[in-house]
């Protein structure tokens, strides 16, 4: 088994079939710890029953075979791991570091609306206020009488309550900042947050480097202070360039034939999927059909494309 220092990770949520951009970002996750002589996890983060699909795991796992993306050890489900996610949120409640939230959605937006000052993230995504950050006992007691069932979120904000700003290294995108809020860490109807169980799972598993689709860019923060909070060891991050549709938006089975069973069906074989995947990095010539362990020997982190690849119908896999 390869033991280098590179432990890298793909980590889907068996939620719905892998488009093209998907396998793409698994590829170059493989490529960054593979290149490296690292070991390369697979891990499905199902934790959300409402939107986990039955089949559709197989099916994922079935896409990164036929890609030829070999992965080491078991394939971890976050489902299987409750007691240490539990064992996590009692270090932190121990520690007073999470608090119960009674609020809803609509409270939180009509407060933020109402408020002067009203805190928005980077993204233009709403910050917690910190509504029931310090209520008294006496106060969450009515709540529960209320039948309400609490959230938990972290103290992630200063003592004045204001958002913290939180710096990381991009291996790709360079410096990035985000504002963190209290964030929720498990949810009312008692599901472990994807931010709280990402972090203890990365930090478990021993990864050291996380590389991603861009877009979950802006939760990376949040992550980082969690991390920061445990006391666990920051793995290094990439965040890599999406695949849009024609329209701008990302890559969805709106726009076509784009995951890799419709491929499949057109006639295209798995290694012209991957020699698409491969040219729209710049890694392959035009008409190749290289396998993932060609690619290892022409891969350049620093050689990476800075901008999204726009998904053209007529442009063929094959
Ligand atoms: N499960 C997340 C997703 O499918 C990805 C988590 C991660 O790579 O950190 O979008």
């Amino acid at each position: 088994e390869p033991q280098g220092d590179r432990t890298g990770r793909f980590a889907p949520s068996p939620t719905g079939v892998l488009h093209l951009g998907n396998l793409r970002t698994a590829l170059l996750a493989w490529l960054f710890a593979r290149s490296a002589g690292s070991r390369f996890l697979l891990r499905m983060e199902d934790l959300d029953n409402s939107r986990v699909r039955p089949g559709v795991e197989a099916e994922q796992l079935e896409d990164l075979r036929l890609l030829g993306l070999d992965h080491d050890g078991p394939v971890v489900r976050q489902s299987e791991r409750l007691g240490l996610y539990r064992e996590v949120l009692r270090g932190l409640e121990a520690k007073g570091l999470v608090y119960p939230c009674y609020c809803t959605r609509r409270e939180i937006r009509a407060e933020v609306a109402a408020s002067v000052s009203a805190p928005h993230g980077l993204s233009g995504a709403l910050l917690y206020p910190g509504t029931c950050r310090n209520l008294s006992r006496k106060e969450r007691a009515e709540r529960e009488a209320a039948g309400r069932r609490p959230a938990l979120r972290v103290r992630a904000a200063g003592p004045d309550g204001l958002p913290k700003v939180v710096r990381f290294t991009d291996r790709l995108l360079g410096a990035v900042e985000g504002r963190v809020d209290d964030f929720i860490v498990r949810r009312g109807d008692g599901a472990f947050a994807y931010q709280l169980a990402v972090v203890v799972d990365d930090a478990a598993q021993g990864v050291r480097e996380v590389v991603r689709g861009a877009d979950l860019a802006d939760s990376t923060p949040r992550q980082v202070l969690l991390h920061d909070l445990l006391g666990l060891p920051l793995p290094a991050y990439a965040h890599v360039p999406l695949v849009l549709g024609p329209d701008g938006e990302r890559l969805a089975k709106r726009h076509g034939s784009v995951n890799l069973r419709d491929r499949l069906k057109l006639g295209e074989s798995p290694r012209d999927v991957l020699g698409w995947m491969a040219r729209s990095l710049g890694l392959a010539e035009p008409g190749g059909s290289p396998t993932p362990r060609d690619l290892l020997r022409r891969f350049d982190p620093a050689k990476l494309p800075k901008e999204p690849t726009v998904w053209r119908p007529e442009s063929e896999t094959g």
